[in-house]
């Protein structure tokens, strides 16, 4: 992939937070990496006077001073915005949201604004994208997209499988992968993405794949969910086993819907806990 960025665009080099000049778009990174998190995860601000938050991250004590500095610095809250529920991104949603009596917007649970396709929330624009789970949204404001755990800087994502799941979460990037309004992807965790468009369809070719290597398995006569990730998630390591079988019962689900699903194939239980 091009690392090759556009002229004034730059992320400001050194310590963070880091400064999407072009687009004057602040990311905090919290200090909490892992398997899921890569590097940590993201907490973008958007505009000035007031600024507007997305994904406030962990309640971690570095985290949170530099996500306050931050505030002050854009000249205050105007509002929290939630990609999804899971605690790396949301856990300090209440506390900022006690602070500085800024509105909080989510698609579930207790929110000052319950989001939905379109709604608006300051200069953010909320954009359905289930799939990772079943209440994420992206965000599309400032010229570019928040795209939380639906999109990362680097690697794929896992879907939960809750019922359309995959088929819902494919929809949803390529809405995503049509929109004009945004050049340049943020997301919930690894590093900015300036070739949206290319990353979009990068994405929709992976699911693709797998379930291409999916579908040959079952060809084959493999059945069991071992043999299935065996043959379709080869490479994925320990740690992220969990997810990859939460990812493969969501793909059996899709192809259980379009009845693409032979007889007798043995379907992950749980969820990947995460
Ligand atoms: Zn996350």
């Amino acid at each position: 992939m091009s690392t090759t960025l556009p002229p004034g665009a730059e992320l400001e080099l050194g310590a963070e937070p880091r400064l999407l000049r072009s687009h004057d778009i602040l990311c905090v990174r919290a200090a909490n990496p892992g398997p899921f998190t890569l590097s940590g995860t993201n907490t973008w601000l958007v505009g000035r006077a007031p600024a507007w938050l997305i994904d406030p991250g962990p309640l971690e004590d570095g985290h949170m001073r530099r996500v306050r500095g931050a505030i002050v610095a854009r000249g205050g809250l105007g509002g929290i915005a939630l990609t999804h529920g899971h605690r790396d991104h949301s856990e300090a949603a209440a506390a900022l949201r006690a602070e500085h009596g800024a509105p909080l917007a989510a698609a579930r649970g207790e929110a000052d604004v319950m989001l939905a396709a379109g709604v608006r929330f300051g200069p953010l624009q909320a954009v359905p994208t289930p799939g990772h789970a079943p209440d994420h949204v992206a965000f599309v404001g400032a010229g570019a997209c928040f795209t939380g755990d639906a999109v990362l800087g680097q690697g794929s994502v896992f879907i939960s499988p809750d019922e359309g799941a995959m088929a819902a979460y494919l929809r949803a990037l390529e809405g995503l992968r049509r929109r004009e309004d945004f050049s340049v992807i943020c997301p919930g965790h690894g590093p900015v993405v300036w070739e949206a468009k290319a990353k979009l369809q990068e994405y929709l070719e992976h699911r693709a794949e797998r379930e291409r290597a999916l579908l040959l398995a079952l060809d084959d006569g493999r059945r069991s969910v071992r043999e299935l990730l065996d043959a379709a998630w080869p490479e994925v390591p320990l740690p992220l086993r969990g997810a990859a079988r939460a990812t493969l019962a969501a793909h059996l689900d899709k192809l259980g819907s379009e009845g693409r699903l032979p007889a007798g194939v043995e379907r992950p239980a749980g969820g990947a806990g995460a």
